[in-house]
C-alpha cells in the first residue's frame, strides 16, 4: 500500500544489529518516501533489501559539499526524503546535523522517527546511575586529549557515555583510571548481537579482563558518577556558623542539610545550640 508522505526530512533510526530492532513506522516512511539519504549505499541497500524495500538511495554526509547537501533540500521542498546512516539513530555521532539545520532554516519539515541507538541501550544496560547521564561521543585517540577532555567531564555530577572502538578501549580505561580515580565503569559490546555483554568494575578489573580477552566488536563505555562523600557533623557545623551569621536556625539547618544531604532536624537541633 502507497501512503503519500508530506513532503520534508524524514530523520529514521535503523537498528544497530539485531534487525528486528526496526520499528512499523520505520518501514512505512523507508517504503514511502522518494529517496533515501544515507552514509554507505551498500550498508542501507543491504537493509532495505532484508525489509524487501526497493528505493532510490543517495549517499549524503555532513562533510559533502554544499551542491550536495543543496540538492537533497531542494528535492526535500517538493518531496519526502528519509535520512539514514549505517546503524542506530542519525545525527548521534553520525551525519545529519549540518542538513537538519539547513532544512529547519528552509522552513522545510523535519520529523525524527525514533529506534535503536547505542548509547541508550547501554545506559539501561549499564546499572550505572541513569536518571543523569551524559552523551560525549567518541573520546579522542590521543592520551592527552583523551586526559584533558576527561578531566573537564570529573566534576559532571552524572553517568558519563562515550562510545569507543575494541582497539582503543584498554588505552581509554586506563586513562580513566588515572583521570578519574574510584569510578565504577561499565563496558557494553556488541549490544542486541549475539555475543551482547554488559560488564562492570573497577577501571583496573577491566582492564585485566580485557587484556586476557581483547574485546571485539562495537562498545558503549561508560563511567558512572563520582561518589557523594558524606560530610561530616564537624564539616556542618562550619557551615552551620557561616549560614547562621545571616540566617535564622530553620533556614540555616534546611540550607546545610540540602548543601551536606545531613539530616536537618540534627542540625537545626545543633543549629539552636550554636546560636
Ligand atoms: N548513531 C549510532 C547510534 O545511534 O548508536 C552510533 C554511530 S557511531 C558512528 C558508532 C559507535 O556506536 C560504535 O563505534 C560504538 O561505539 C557504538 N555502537 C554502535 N552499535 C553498537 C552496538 N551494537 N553495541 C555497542 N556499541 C555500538
Amino acid at each position: 500500500m502507497n501512503h503519500a508522505l508530506s513532503p520534508g526530512l524524514y530523520i529514521v533510526a535503523t537498528p544497530i544489529g539485531n534487525l528486528g530492532d526496526i520499528t512499523l513506522r520505520a518501514i512505512e516512511v523507508l517504503k514511502n518516501v522518494s529517496a533515501v539519504a544515507c552514509e554507505d549505499t551498500r550498508i542501507t541497500g543491504r537493509l532495505l533489501h532484508h525489509l524487501g524495500i526497493k528505493q532510490r538511495l543517495i549517499r549524503y554526509d555532513d562533510h559533502a559539499d554544499a551542491n550536495a547537501r543543496d540538492g537533497l533540500l531542494a528535492m526535500m521542498a517538493g518531496e519526502a526524503v528519509a535520512l539514514v546512516s549505517d546503524a542506530g539513530t542519525p545525527l548521534v555521532s553520525d551525519p545529519g546535523y549540518r542538513l537538519v539545520r539547513a532544512a529547519r532554516e528552509l522552513g522545510i519539515a523535519v520529523t525524527s522517527l525514533p529506534g535503536p541507538s547505542a548509547a541508550i541501550v547501554g545506559i539501561t544496560l549499564s546499572g550505572l546511575p541513569s536518571d543523569r547521564f551524559l552523551f560525549a561521543g567518541f573520546l579522542p585517540p590521543k592520551e592527552k586529549a583523551r586526559a584533558d577532555v576527561l578531566g573537564e567531564l570529573a566534576g559532571v555530577p552524572a553517568t558519563l557515555v562515550f562510545y569507543e572502538t575494541a582497539p582503543r578501549l584498554t588505552d581509554a580505561l586506563a586513562t580513566i583510571a588515572a583521570t578519574l580515580p574510584g569510578r565504577e565503569v561499565a563496558v557494553a559490546r556488541e549490544l542486541t548481537k549475539l555475543f551482547e555483554e554488559c560488564r562492570s568494575g573497577s577501571p583496573e578489573e577491566l582492564i585485566a579482563h580485557y587484556t586476557e580477552h581483547p574485546p571485539r566488536g562495537e562498545i558503549v563505555l561508560m563511567v558512572g558518577p563520582a561518589p557523594v562523600v558524606e560530610a561530616s557533623m564537624q564539616d556542618a557545623e562550619t557551615l552551620l556558623r557561616a549560614e547562621l551569621t545571616h540566617a535564622k536556625p530553620s533556614h540555616a539547618a534546611a540550607a546545610v542539610a540540602k548543601a551536606t544531604g545531613l539530616d536537618r532536624k540534627a542540625l537545626y537541633a545543633l543549629a539552636l545550640t550554636l546560636k
